[in-house]
């Protein structure tokens, strides 16, 4: 990765605008990136460099009439792209899934630049989109292949399911990881047939719209991938109106307005939401093994993943012990500003949140909690850095307690029983991810299966559940509707066509046939069915 000096003079105002900046991201090249967003209004949107706060260009913000446009463009590629044989479609994929990875290194300094994550984070951001490429190519084509069944009576009739395109899949996306969500979701969507109204967050638009250049790149129909953008209130409501099904990843509370809409217009959702991420530590557990993991679990890409870990259970038979593993790796991670592998902890998306997760871990202390590491903003590093932050005495009424606090902030709490331990991980209105750790597998297994979550991974944070492209990832309680992965993932975005045929009249009563003939053959053929076989 190459760097530039050439910084404004403003930067000099925080120690973080000392990084420098990767000379790829030139204005030439950021302007042309937000050439796509429609903003027939004028108004703009000041997207800026996360570790220093520097303007990087302003971001076209959508109006109505250019969100129904774009449906319009939008559903007007989609009618030919529909009509190409699913290899043709494929194909395309094929070529982008090499162009994405050979093109990782520049996506990582867009990811970092808008997001503030570290380098390990945004280049495993990257990854994401191969790696979802990668199983649907393999898997759509025994997806989308029509499935003949025998119909109601045995050889005169069939029923073919028959797997269409919705048609325009709205996806909003947050700002956690804005490459992956706006990519990854998108590809079944388009592979399935369907095309794409995109509405980034406006803090990180520019790795999706990279992202969509390279699929373009590789032979998707222009016009087919639509990008709007603005404040989520001003968006969503024309794009909801206007989608066929809507694919949103973000908090619950947002979470639940989008369902009302999606409802309203009777339209399908998909709704992947926040969590308040429990792991279970049981007594065998290996704490070399463990540390590490955890680690990643709770401060990975700054804590700020749906999937990571905010409470930890420890065996009081080992609290201390294991306590103090913990909390000497967390003190020892580097937490700085580069684009480079340098730092193990990047900043947090803005100021906004990064007051609002200090804002939990005061309310914590003031109700009784204690620190027992870090717990304050790190302004000599950037304006949104954050210490990574151990907590204990955590309880329910705390803010931290009971809601996601999406940043370094973990709590600590000993447990007597594994009982114990279980009902505390289930005391939540979440249901996204857990963990279990413990060196008898089996063992560990079982206690899995007794968490209410929709993930959970046995000896790992989160990254085994998400990396499982084939099976469905997705929230319980209020942490989602629906799945992203596996079939479902691809499924959801098509419709289903029961088409019928009858090959000769012998269903129903003939004219003038004798009504109890008729319903003595009717109750034999449903003696028959029940012995042939279901396909
Ligand atoms: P958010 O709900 O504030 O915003 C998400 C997206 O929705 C953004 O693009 C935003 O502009 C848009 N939005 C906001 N209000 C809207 C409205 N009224 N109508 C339409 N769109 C609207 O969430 P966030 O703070 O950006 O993201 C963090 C949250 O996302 C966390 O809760 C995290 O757990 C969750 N998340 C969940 C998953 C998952 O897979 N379950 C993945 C990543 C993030």
């Amino acid at each position: 990765m190459t760097t530039t000096d050439d910084r404004p003079a403003t930067a000099a105002a925080t120690p973080a605008a000392r990084v420098r900046r990767p000379a790829t991201l030139t204005d030439a090249f950021l302007r042309d990136l937000v050439a796509r967003v429609p903003g027939s209004g004028g108004q703009t949107w000041d997207l800026t460099e996360v570790y220093t706060g520097e303007t990087l260009v302003q971001l076209p913000q959508s109006t109505p009439a250019d969100i129904e446009r774009a449906f319009a463009a939008a559903r007007s590629a989609q009618q030919e792209w529909a009509s190409w044989p699913l290899r043709k479609r494929l194909k395309v994929f094929k070529k982008a899934h090499s162009l994405l990875i050979d093109n990782a290194q520049l996506t990582a300094d867009l990811i970092q630049a808008e997001s503030g994550k570290n380098r390990r984070m945004a280049i495993e951001e990257t990854c994401d989109p191969p790696m979802v490429i990668s199983h649907y190519l393999k898997r759509a084509p025994k997806l989308l292949k029509p499935v003949t069944r025998g119909g109601p009576v045995p050889v005169v009739s069939t029923s073919t399911e028959i797997r269409q395109p919705k048609g325009v899949v709205g996806i909003i996306a947050p700002w956690n990881f804005p490459f992956a969500t706006g990519l990854s979701d998108a590809i079944p969507a388009l592979m399935a047939g369907n095309a794409i109204v995109l509405k980034p967050d406006n803090k990180t638009a520019l790795s999706p719209l990279h992202g969509i250049k390279l699929l373009e790149q590789a032979g998707l129909p222009k016009g087919l991938f639509q990008v709007v953008c603005g404040e989520g209130p001003d968006v969503g409501p024309t794009l909801i109106d206007n989608a066929n099904y809507v694919m949103f990843t973000g908090s619950t509370a947002t979470g639940r307005v989008i369902g009302e809409r999606a409802g309203r217009n009777l339209i399908g959702c998909c709704l992947e939401l926040g969590g308040k991420n429990p792991m279970i530590v049981l007594d065998d557990v290996d704490p070399d093994e463990w540390v590490a993991g955890a680690l990643f679990g709770v401060f990975g890409n700054t804590g700020q993943i749906c999937m990571h870990i905010e409470r930890i259970y420890l065996p009081e038979s080992r609290y201390d012990e294991l306590k103090a593993r913990f909390v000497a790796a967390a003190e020892s991670l580097r937490v700085a500003a580069a684009y480079d592998f340098g730092p193990e902890l990047g900043s947090l998306i803005s100021v906004d949140h990064m007051q609002r997760v200090h804002s939990h871990v005061q309310d914590a202390v003031a109700k009784g909690a204690t620190i027992v590491t870090g717990g304050d903003p790190r302004p000599d590093i950037g304006p949104a850095f954050f210490e990574p932050t151990v907590l204990e005495g955590v309880t329910t009424d705390m803010l931290t307690g009971c809601m996601e606090t999406f940043g370094p902030v973990v709590a600590l709490h000993p447990y007597r029983s594994v009982d114990q331990a279980v009902a505390l991980a289930n005391d939540t209105d979440y249901g996204l991810n857990a963990s279990v750790w413990g060196a008898d597998v089996d063992r560990a297994v079982s206690v899995a299966r007794r968490i209410h979550a929709g993930n959970v991974n046995v000896n790992d944070s989160l990254a085994t559940a998400y990396a499982s492209k084939g099976t469905p990832s997705g929230g319980v309680k209020q942490s989602g509707v629906g799945a992203r992965h596996g079939d479902q993932g691809l499924l959801k975005y098509t419709d289903v066509q029961n088409l019928a045929v009858l090959k000769k009249q012998v269903m129903g009563a003939r004219l003038g046939q004798d009504y109890d003939e008729y319903v003595k053959g009717m109750l034999t053929g449903l003696k028959m069915m029940r012995r042939t076989r279901i396909r």
